[in-house]
């Protein structure tokens, strides 16, 4: 996936208009907004197609997919079918939870992304220690598209080392979680920023400022 300035922004707001304020400031330098839980909890699926229609962008939906095989196909089947380009699914749930992902995304010709190890302190306890075999299943399926916490640059080093050059590692938890944007850059192909952006007085002002910091 091509991501301008390598720059996702985490649209984590609760009401389309907030959303659309926030993405409306940003437009000009980023051509990927990842979309979670709290819009579409709030204002239903129809938010990523109205983003989409609105921006001209790619939607990557955040749903962190943890169910069985055959529920993990109803969720992704309707996240595709609502226009999502690209959805995250939890990788701790085994093969075949992942596998009804993966099949549902080649048939709307879309993606998912694997989600190995997560930003936020909680995550040492048990999601850390099953990471490395998140990502050397991913390794096994043939999936090239990671995420992987930019909070931890020793984790993360450690995912690409095992998901290898070709893949395309999207990092979280840059700014107000403690990522640095170069540093996180240095291992993955792109940050995803949510709150540094979206609770700025500025959003325009703060993303050209993480702009203008990545050494392209
Ligand atoms: O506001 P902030 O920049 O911390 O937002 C980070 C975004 O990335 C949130 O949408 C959060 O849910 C998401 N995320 C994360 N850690 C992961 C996967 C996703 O922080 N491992």
């Amino acid at each position: 996936m091509e991501i301008k300035n390598r720059i996702i922004l985490a649209l984590d707001l609760q009401t389309i208009e907030e959303a659309m304020k926030v993405a409306g400031c940003v437009r000009e330098h980023i051509d990927t907004i990842k979309i979670g839980y709290p819009l579409v909890l709030a204002e239903g699926l129809k938010s990523i197609s109205i983003v989409k229609e609105e921006f001209d962008c790619k939607v990557i939906a955040d749903f962190k997919v943890a169910d069985i095989p055959e529920t993990n196909t109803k969720i992704a089947d309707l996240t595709f079918k609502a226009g999502a380009d690209a959805l995250i699914v939890h990788g701790f749930v085994g093969e075949d939870s992942v596998k009804a992902c993966v099949d549902s995304s080649q048939k709307f010709d879309r993606e998912i992304f694997l989600l190995t190890e997560m930003s936020h302190p909680g995550a040492s306890r048990f999601l850390q220690i099953a990471a490395e075999e998140i990502a050397s299943m991913g390794v096994d399926m043939g999936l090239k598209n990671y995420v992987a916490p930019s909070t931890k640059l020793n984790r993360l080093n450690k995912i690409r080392s095992i998901v290898g050059e070709d893949s395309f590692i999207i990092s979280p938890g840059v700014g107000v979680q403690g990522g640095d944007p170069n540093q996180t850059l240095k291992f993955a192909n792109a940050i995803i920023v949510g709150r540094s952006i979206y609770s700025s007085d500025n959003p325009e002002k703060a993303i050209k400022s993480i702009i203008n910091d990545i050494k392209f």
